[in-house]
This record gives structure tokens, C-alpha cells and sequence, in this order.
């Protein structure tokens, strides 16, 4: 049965002299794994068909539910051409791309998260080159996953954050805010948060597309925090890589 679907290449590999197996993202059927015959001649009618970070209509021969099945067509659908001309911007897609694969289940409703990941590749072709757009992203897709940093009151002893007197602490573990005395009194790990630091991070929570991004920028102690605190959330709730992480950010505009 030849079946079609809207896709995006999570792993493309060289196959034999002129073939590629291509693992793709589909809308309609989830991950699925493909092999594209003379994919590498110069004459295929497959060449500029599909590549990282585009979305193609696949045409494939379903024939059993697992392993490598056969494709018969394939048309490119959206090109993302920034990503392919700024590395910055390639950059933020791989990070992307990578965090999205982490964060998927097998097994799933693979519309959602297909949407999902063409929206914020969307995003990163226009903002994708500033850090700002990494933390917005990453916020995002806390508040996708329930992981969504508590920033309301200190997570340990539950004051309001405008009753908190002491200094302000970010602690991975109690889930986001927290009191410097009440991390140390009960010996949690926490990390530094400066409230101009704090006032960012609801900011890029609160926002709804990352437009705002664009012109925010960071001193170097503002992102050296974002980075650092995020970072350790992300790695405790949706283990993520952070080498990758670290690579994506340092290459991108402050
Ligand atoms: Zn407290």
C-alpha cells in the first residue's frame, strides 16, 4: 500500500554508492524510516526533494510496520532556506531538532508534535540567531512538556515572591524560585537568580511568540545566568544533551 505523508528528515544517511535512508518526522504516521534509491545521481528526480529542517510530502510503500520501507515519491513543500545560508540560524534548528527528538515518546499522536516542531522552525528562521530565542524556545517547550519553571512564590517554604525578603535562588529540584536561606537551611542546590534575570525569564515565558526576542539583549552576566539555570532545568526535567546546548549558544548573538 503506498501511503503519503507530510515530513521533515530527523537523520539522513548515505546508503551504498547512490541511495540514502532517511529517518523522518511524519504528521500522519509518527517516525518512520525510508530508503530512497539513487537518491545520489545526479539525475534523480529525488535531488532537492528534501533536506534538514524542510518539510516534503512523502510518498512511501507501507508494507510492513517496522523497519526500512521503500519510497516512492517525494516533493519538497517548504524550503527553510535561512537555515541553510546562516549558520547561526542552522544552528538554532539542529538545537531544535535535537530537543524535539529527545522530548518524543515512541509511541504518539504525531500531529501535535509535528506541528509543533514546523512552528518553531517557523520561529527560528526569522529570530533563530540571538541566544534570546534558545531561552525562549526552551521555555517554550518546558511549558509544552508541564515543566513549566515556578516563578511565583519560593518553592520551599511557599512565601509569595513580594513577600520574599532574603536573596532569590533558582534551584532545578524544588522545581524554579526559591529563597537563598531556605535552600541553605535545607541543604537543596541552588543557583544564583538576580531579579533583573528573573524579570527575563517571565518575560520570554509570558511571551507568546518569540518576536520579543529580537530585541532583547542580554549583558553578558544576564546571559552567562539565563544560560547556566536553564540549562540545569532542562538537563533535570527533559535530559537534554547539554553539549549540544552549550554549542548552539555560544555561537549565537547576545
Ligand atoms: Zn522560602
Amino acid at each position: 500500500m503506498i501511503v503519503k505523508a507530510r515530513a521533515i528528515p530527523l537523520g539522513i544517511t548515505p546508503f551504498g554508492n547512490t541511495s540514502h535512508i532517511v529517518h523522518w518526522l511524519t504528521r500522519e504516521y509518527g517516525r518512520v524510516t525510508t530508503i530512497i534509491k539513487g537518491a545520489q545521481r545526479p539525475k534523480s528526480g529525488f535531488v532537492g526533494q528534501y533536506d534538514f529542517f524542510d518539510t516534503s510530502e512523502l510518498l512511501f510503500y507501507a508494507r510492513n510496520k517496522e523497519g526500512v520501507m521503500t519510497t516512492k515519491e517525494c516533493y519538497r513543500l517548504t524550503h527553510r532556506a535561512e537555515f541553510h545560508r546562516s549558520w547561526r540560524h542552522g544552528l538554532a534548528a539542529s538545537y531544535i531538532t535535537r530537543t524535539i527528538r529527545s522530548v518524543m515518546p515512541d509511541f504518539l499522536e504525531a500531529s501535535e508534535i509535528f506541528d509543533y516542531y514546523e512552528e518553531m522552525l517557523n520561529y527560528a528562521q526569522e529570530y533563530g540567531g540571538r541566544a534570546t530565542f534558545i531561552f525562549w524556545f526552551e521555555l517554550q517547550l518546558l511549558e509544552y512538556q508541564g515543566h513549566t519553571p515556578q516563578l511565583k512564590h519560593c518553592g520551599i517554604c511557599g512565601t509569595a515572591f513580594e513577600k520574599l525578603t532574603d536573596r532569590l535562588r533558582f534551584s532545578s529540584a524544588q522545581g524554579g524560585l526559591v529563597e537563598a536561606r531556605c535552600a541553605q537551611f535545607r541543604e537543596i542546590p541552588a543557583l544564583p537568580l538576580d531579579k533583573d534575570v528573573l524579570a527575563i525569564i517571565r518575560m520570554l515565558q509570558q511571551a507568546q511568540t518569540p518576536r520579543s526576542t529580537h530585541i532583547t539583549k542580554l549583558t553578558e552576566r544576564q546571559f552567562n545566568q539565563l544560560s547556566h539555570l536553564l540549562g540545569h532545568f532542562m538537563a533535570h526535567h527533559l535530559n537534554i544533551d547539554p553539549a549540544i546546548r552549550q554549542i548552539a549558544l555560544t555561537s549565537l548573538e547576545v
